[in-house]
């Protein structure tokens, strides 16, 4: 009836504008193709996106902090470091798996062909060592691997306008930091803190209330962000596909390529960790993911898993109903290292470039990928392509050229999205899951967070 189609649409009125922006920004993006708009016009168009971007980076420092602090403040050690324990266990076999899928596509599917003619960009990328790239991954995870590309494109394929040669030079973006930070180190530092604080009891509280209060604080700020959510997501949509290199430029092999990343982060998705919660919770796993659509698509607009934080806290909470205790402690870890699509796409990139050398791999070689690919993904902050930047470290463990990664910058705008959003979903699931888990731990009521502070 009238009466419960707008009682359907005003419970869901978030998602369906989330899911209208996207498809009125990919129509519009495909209509201003034409106008072949300059870089210049294309940031103005696409500002209100920037803006929404800003707005959630603007809020993940805070919320990281906060919601960490009072997280593990809210557990006792022991409950804490069980729940720690599920969730490393959770991240790991994880991110294994979603390697595992990936080099088993690549090695079947086998896109890459031997030739590197179908490739005409010609590229420098500063050379880095090993050694040094592993070191740096814990010394600070935030250091810049790669710091500028210098892309020479020759060639009609890639050659905007139909002109001959167009030299333009990248920067990429710094892995590791979100907003110049280090995030990985921020995440130490406040669970440390909140264990500390946790065991100092009354003399505690104080802080305690103080972290909650901020905490409830952003999420009221997020609340208000979310209204605004589609309209940036839209035009981030829309600007990224008017600003997008011809579409010709994916057929052969980077299109195969594309198809077999998108195939891998699809069975990892939609298979891997639905079946995986399904058998441990014995819930519905598509009913939660659907309370999750709203988080999915920002990741999907912003390629970024830090800048959907937000998000993520909030349908968790509202929409699934995740004990906060849970999502405090497990999301802003999870956001940061628990990065099940990036390790998929890297091992899958890397033996696709070896394929395109004609570089026979052994096993043992495919073995270094899988494990420097884990590394690499924990490595790689949420921050839009990322990936593509430690991908030094998983190439040049196996010797093979890391000015090749550039093969694949032209294709790496889309695929970050749909890693980003695998990513994302890794992250919610897992907290679906560590809550089932720790039930029996935080049956007891007197821990509970969030409530201190605001009576609703
Ligand atoms: N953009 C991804 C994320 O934020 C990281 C990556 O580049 O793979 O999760």
């Amino acid at each position: 009836t009238k009466k419960d189609m707008k009682g359907f649409f005003i419970r869901n009125a978030f998602v369906i504008f989330t899911v209208a922006a996207v498809i009125i920004g990919i129509i519009l993006g495909f209509a201003l193709r034409r106008y072949n708009m300059s870089y210049r016009e294309v940031k103005f168009f696409s500002f209100p996106g920037e803006l929404l971007m800003r707005m959630l980076q603007m809020l993940v420092l805070p919320l990281l902090v906060s919601s960490l602090i009072t997280g593990m403040a809210a557990l006792d050690s022991r409950a804490s470091g069980k729940m720690g324990m599920r969730a490393v266990v959770y991240y790991t076999t994880t991110t294994i798996i979603a390697v595992f899928i990936g080099i088993v596509l690549v090695l079947i599917i086998h896109p890459g062909k031997g030739s590197k003619d179908e490739f005409t960009k010609q590229q420098q990328i500063e050379q880095v060592s090993p050694a040094d790239a592993f070191l740096d991954l814990i010394r600070y995870p935030h250091i810049p691997l790669l710091v500028h590309v210098k892309i020479t494109v020759n060639d009609t394929i890639f050659a905007l306008n139909g002109s001959q040669e167009i030299a333009r030079e990248e920067m990429i973006p710094v892995p590791g930091r979100v907003n110049g930070i280090n995030a990985l180190g921020l995440v130490v530092f406040s669970m440390c803190f909140g264990l500390i604080i946790g065991n100092m009891r009354e003399q505690g509280q104080p802080l305690k209330d103080f972290f909650d209060c901020l905490n409830e604080a952003i999420m009221r700020l997020v609340a208000i962000i979310m209204w605004y959510a589609p309209i940036g997501i839209l035009f981030l949509i829309a600007g990224k596909i008017v600003e997008m290199d011809d579409i010709t430029a994916m057929g052969g092999q980077l299109g195969m390529y594309t198809v077999t990343v998108i195939c891998g982060l699809l069975i990892h998705a939609l298979f891997v960790l639905p079946t995986l919660y399904f058998v441990i919770t014995r819930k519905n796993p598509f009913i939660y993911i659907a309370g999750l659509l709203q988080a999915l698509i920002t990741a999907l607009g912003t390629s970024s898993s830090s800048a959907t934080l937000p998000i993520t806290f909030k349908c968790l909470e509202e929409n699934n109903k995740v004990d906060k205790r849970v999502t405090r402690f497990v999301l802003p870890v999870g956001a940061t290292i628990n990065m099940d699509g990036t390790a998929l796409y890297e091992a899958l990139a890397a033996i696709f470039i070896a394929q395109v050398n004609d570089y026979e791999l052994n096993f043992g070689q495919i073995l270094t990928i899988s494990i420097t690919a884990t590394a690499a993904s924990i490595g790689a902050a949420g921050i839009p392509q990322a990936g593509l930047v430690t991908m030094v470290i998983v190439l040049t463990s196996v010797g093979l050229p890391t000015d090749d990664i550039t093969l694949i910058i032209a294709v790496d705008w889309f695929l970050d999205r749909l890693r980003t959003t695998t990513n994302v979903l890794g992250d919610s699931i897992g907290a679906g899951i560590v809550e089932h888990l720790s039930r029996h731990e935080l049956q007891n009521k007197d821990l509970e967070v969030g409530n201190s502070v605001v009576e609703e």
